[in-house]
C-alpha cells in the first residue's frame, strides 16, 4: 500500500507527506514530502514562500511542488490563484519535479495553465473528482495522474467514480489526505471493484507508480 498525498502519515505505509505551511521544515522527518502554496491559503508574501519552497527542493526526499492549483470556492481572486499556480508549475518545471494538484471545479483553467507552461513532469490530481469528459481531456496531456481517497466513494456515484473506468491503472494513486482514520487498502478495493480487476494486481501497479514518482524516474 502507498499514500501519495497525506498530511498525517501512517507508520509502515510509504507516504508522500504534504508539509505545506511548514516551510521551515528541514526534510529529515519524512522519507518523502512535498511543499506548495494551496489556493485556499495564498499569503501576501507568497513569492517569498515560493523561494523558501525552492530551497527545500534541494533536500533529500523532496518529491514535488504542492499541493497547488485552483479552487472555485477559495477566497483569493481567480487571477491571483492562476498567477500563483503558474509560478509553481514553472518552478516544478525548472527543478524537474512533479506537482500535486488541488483542483475544485476549475479543471479547464488548470488544463490551460499546464498547456501554457508546457509542463511535462508528472501532474498528480489529488482527491480527483473530475467527470468523464474532463478525464478524457486530461488523459490527452502528457504525464497526468489521478489520486483517489476514500471520500471519492462517499456518495453512491461521484464524478470521480464515473471516471474510473477511463483511467488506466498506470495512472492511479491512493491517498488519505487529511483523514486520520482513512485506510488506503479500502481505496484499492473500491477502485479494483469498479475496474473489474483484482485488488492485488491494482495494488502492485499503484506501488510501481508510487516508486516511479518518488524516485523521479
Ligand atoms: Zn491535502
Amino acid at each position: 500500500m502507498t499514500d501519495i498525498h497525506t498530511h498525517f502519515p501512517r507508520p509502515g505505509i510509504p507516504s508522500v507527506v504534504d508539509v505545506s505551511g511548514r516551510v521551515d521544515f528541514m526534510g529529515s522527518e519524512h522519507e518523502y514530502f512535498t511543499a506548495g502554496l494551496h489556493p485556499k491559503s495564498i499569503a501576501q508574501d507568497w513569492e517569498q514562500e515560493l523561494s523558501d519552497i525552492e530551497r527545500l527542493a534541494s533536500l533529500k526526499g523532496f518529491v514535488g511542488v504542492g499541493e497547488c492549483g485552483l479552487d472555485k470556492y477559495a477566497e483569493a481572486p481567480r487571477d491571483l490563484q492562476m498567477e500563483v499556480f503558474m509560478a509553481q508549475l514553472l518552478l516544478a518545471q525548472r527543478i524537474m519535479k512533479s506537482v500535486i494538484i488541488h483542483c475544485v471545479r476549475l479543471y479547464s483553467d488548470v488544463m490551460s495553465l499546464i498547456r501554457k507552461t508546457n509542463f511535462k513532469f508528472p501532474a498528480i490530481f489529488h482527491g480527483y473528482n473530475g467527470n468523464p469528459e474532463t478525464t478524457s481531456q486530461l488523459l490527452k496531456l502528457p504525464n497526468v495522474y489521478f489520486s483517489f481517497s476514500i471520500s471519492s466513494f462517499s456518495m453512491p456515484e461521484t464524478s470521480g467514480m464515473k471516471s474510473l473506468p477511463l483511467i488506466p491503472p498506470e495512472r492511479l494513486f491512493t491517498e488519505t489526505d487529511c483523514d486520520r482514520s482513512a485506510d488506503v487498502a479500502e481505496v484499492i478495493e473500491k477502485i479494483a471493484a469498479i475496474k473489474g480487476i483484482t485488488a492485488s494486481s491494482l495494488q502492485e501497479t499503484v506501488y510501481e507508480n508510487f516508486m516511479k514518482i518518488v524516485s523521479g524516474r
